[in-house]
């Protein structure tokens, strides 16, 4: 007996049907950025799909070919967004490269992606001339910006202008159809030892993580929202806002390099913003203006908080004395990036206000699409009993398989059943399906969202004359989240200090990544396979006061 087959229109789930869903559904809606050039620009989700299949023109005008990689060094605005779409839909793969890594991090990722374009702002025309001898693949060079902003001068041999590129196009381009599993996007993660490693998303998945996204459990997102995504969209997609504000039709506002508390206050009032999302460091600034000025949000419901813990007193302030709800969400680049966010079902109805704060306070409940488990060091999975805590591992519809040019599979196995994505992170998860993460068995440190690689630091402390052996790990800070702090044993008979040593990272790695201090020890603990025991350290100086704390 054969089984009986649906039979329903087979239309693969298409990047460009976002942008095409908003343009005609909701074409007036406005796209609100503030640009690097300064000025507020105003656009709607018509003119901008319009734009977007001008610039899938201009793509195809400099040759590109199916599968060919566009960067982006930008950040959120409407040229970012056109480009999203424009490359994605013409089945291009936009690389988004995070501008705040070192340069020679950039250049390695550029090369590895073998970009053929690399479109970016203003801000960065000095990176780029600088790393323009680097970057062995780059064909064309495009400013992201208007005649009138182009520089008189340029080391670049050629740099285009995007807006006289898109001036040039007559818009006159049917989105192609193809198949649903080609990528559109490629997203460097650097959260695990070694170099970076691309992500690299299908139409399919980003498509279905937008509808995930928009969940009411999830985002909640709606046609009467005011988006605006503090999270950059060079850090995985600005969480799928992209695509999620154009599947419901919100109008969209994007802060550019603006992200100072002042300005953000600014933009959330002018533009009745409804619903933000961004890691916990931003709110600190806008928090912090804001009490300074006495100043009360007047539109703002709820932000999504995740990408690092979200600081339980934070909460509290965002909800009880501005009034705005907080939702914990949890995620990974491997993963698109959401994994799980922390809203009460009706079953938390009868518990106590203090027991339903702390399950907002953890990463919370899977959303459709992803499904996880806790499992031991055998691959057995452990209780949802809240208590139980083990490696933290996902399969789901937005899930990697494997990494960009990589053919070994990350997966793991589970009670016996193998394609589980281990996530390096530690959680325990209760009987309703609240998942807290207690620890990360991965190797790195997390500061303001961004990733500092443990072995980095390690490799240049242990090339100083005087170092024998260095730990790098993370230790609580009240601003950043996490900060480095380096755990120093000397040579014997070597002398030298904290600052000869932090001096000595300079120019090595990027400011941001310098650890914040240095402690010498006598050694450090290793397992019996000679391993750092970076667990052990932790719990030795959770206690330390860094400086800048
Ligand atoms: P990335 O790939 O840069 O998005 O980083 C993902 C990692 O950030 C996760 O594996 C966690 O280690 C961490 N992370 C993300 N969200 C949270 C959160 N809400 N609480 C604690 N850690 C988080």
């Amino acid at each position: 007996m054969s089984a009986l087959m649906g039979q329903m229109m087979q239309m693969p789930l298409m990047i460009s049907s976002l942008i095409q869903h908003a343009a005609r559904h909701s074409g007036s809606t406005e796209v609100v950025s503030k640009r690097v050039e300064g000025d507020m620009h105003r656009t709607t989700w018509a003119e901008l799909e319009l734009r977007s299949r001008k610039m899938a023109q201009v793509f195809a005008r400099l040759g590109c070919q199916p599968g060919d990689r566009v960067a982006t060094l930008a950040w959120n605005g409407y040229r970012h967004v056109e480009i999203y779409y424009g490359s994605s839909g013409s089945q291009l793969v936009v690389h988004t490269i995070n501008p705040r890594l070192f340069p020679e991090q950039i250049a390695w990722i550029a090369n590895d992606a073998a970009d053929s374009v690399l479109c970016f702002d203003l801000s960065f025309l000095p990176l780029v001339e600088k790393l323009a001898g680097e970057l062995k693949t780059v064909k064309h060079f495009v400013l992201m910006t208007d005649r009138a902003h182009m520089p008189a001068s340029t080391t670049l041999a050629k740099l285009l202008c995007y807006e006289d590129m898109v001036a040039a196009e007559d818009g006159a381009y049917a989105w192609p159809s193809f198949d649903e599993n080609t990528a559109c996007t490629l997203c460097y993660t650097s959260g695990t030892t070694g170099n970076p490693k691309g992500a690299v998303y299908s139409h399919r998945s980003t498509v279905l993580h937008a509808y995930g996204a928009a969940l009411p459990d999830a985002m909640n997102c709606s046609s009467r929202d005011v988006i605006l995504p503090v999270v950059p969209m060079f850090h995985v997609n600005a969480w799928g806002i992209p695509y999620s504000a154009p599947l419901v039709g919100a109008k969209l506002v994007l802060p550019g390099p603006h992200l100072d508390g002042k300005s953000m206050f600014e933009m959330f009032e002018s533009e009745r913003v409804t619903f933000s999302a961004g890691v916990p460091t931003v709110w600190l600034g806008v928090l912090t203006y804001m009490k300074a000025n006495q100043l009360k949000f007047s539109s703002l419901k709820r932000t999504v908080i995740g990408g690092s813990a979200c600081p339980p007193a934070m909460m509290k302030t965002l909800q009880d004395d501005f009034g705005v709800e907080v939702i914990h969400a949890w995620g990974m680049t491997e993963l698109s990036p959401l994994g799980t966010l922390s809203k009460l079902t009706s079953r938390q109805d009868h518990l106590s206000k203090e027991a339903q704060q702390r399950l907002l306070e953890k990463q919370g409940r899977v959303v459709y699409g992803i499904d996880m488990a806790i499992i031991d060091d055998a691959g057995k999975s452990l209780p949802w009993d809240g208590v139980a805590s083990g490696d933290l591992v996902v399969r789901g519809h937005w899930v990697i398989s494997s990494y960009f040019g990589k053919t070994e599979s990350p997966m793991v196995t589970v009670d016996g059943e193998p394609g589980w994505f281990p996530t390096g992170d530690v959680a325990t998860i209760d009987a309703d399906g609240f998942m807290q993460i207690t620890d990360r068995s991965k190797d790195v440190i997390k500061s303001g969202g961004e990733w500092i690689s443990s072995i980095d630091l390690e490799n240049i402390a242990m090339a100083h004359p005087a170092v024998h052996e260095a730990a790098a790990i993370s230790c609580r800070h009240p601003k950043w989240d996490e900060r480095p702090l380096l755990v120093v044993v000397k040579k014997p008979g070597a002398e030298t200090t904290a600052a000869d040593i932090l001096g000595f990272f300079d120019g090595r790695i990027a400011k941001w990544q310098i650890p914040d201090d240095v402690v010498f020890v006598d050694e450090l603990p290793h397992t019996a396979t000679g391993k750092l025991q970076k667990l052990k350290l932790r719990e030795m100086f959770k206690d330390h006061k860094l400086p800048t704390a």
